[in-house]
């Protein structure tokens, strides 16, 4: 089935034309149409398979509506938590969720540990509706009370088995206490 058959809009079809995509991997094809629904999934699927745009552009295409220019950082609330168990798999992802969403004005950033908290903090200050963070670090930024998690739509656990297998667990259950009941769960496994 070709992209323009799974329910997303022009922003999305041009973005992934833009990276040279002429089909959806499997794994997009399936979990596309899904995501778009609004429910929640459990997938399996290996990094190289094209699972991040099979999560990222109809999380995009959900919230696009949402994208508005204000200065208020209570305009851009965080609606997209992905956690994953690496620096480089956030890094990764957040350039995907840049590249997919080119096109729809939402606003993102990337929050791992390691590195300074001040420039993260500046950015979740301002106001971000789409944050790709490690668990460690995003718990650390939660202490401070920089940013809130109350608001989130949709959580995107990316390679949970790692993080499982990383002993990534009650920072894990940490995570899900801060969140509203009512919301959208993506989960990404390999195994
Ligand atoms: P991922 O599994 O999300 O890490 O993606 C692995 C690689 O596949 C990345 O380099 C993507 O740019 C690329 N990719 C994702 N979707 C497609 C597609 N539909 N056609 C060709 N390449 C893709």
């Amino acid at each position: 089935m070709p992209f323009d058959h799974l329910g997303l809009g022009p922003e999305a079809l041009r973005a992934v034309e833009e990276e040279g995509y002429t089909d959806p991997t499997p794994i997009q094809e399936q979990a596309i149409p899904i995501v778009l629904k609004g429910v929640d999934l459990m997938a399996r699927a290996q990094t190289g398979t094209g699972k991040t745009a099979a999560f990222a552009l109809p999380i995009l295409e959900r919230l696009k509506g949402q994208a508005n220019k204000s200065f208020s950082p209570a305009r851009h609330p965080i609606r997209v938590l992905v956690v994953t168990p690496t620096r480089e798999l956030a890094i990764q992802v957040h350039d995907s969720f840049k590249a997919y969403g080119k096109y729809v004005g939402l606003r993102s950033t990337i929050v791992y540990g390691g590195v300074p908290m001040g420039p993260q903090q500046k950015d979740l200050l301002g106001g971000v509706e789409i944050v790709v963070a490690t668990p460690g670090r995003l718990l650390d930024h939660a202490g401070s009370r920089t940013l809130s998690l109350g608001q989130v739509e949709v959580l995107v656990l990316d390679e949970a088995d790692r993080m499982l297998d990383m002993g990534f667990i009650d920072d894990i259950r940490r995570i899900l206490a801060m969140l509203p009941a009512k919301r959208q769960n993506l989960l990404f496994s390999a195994t």
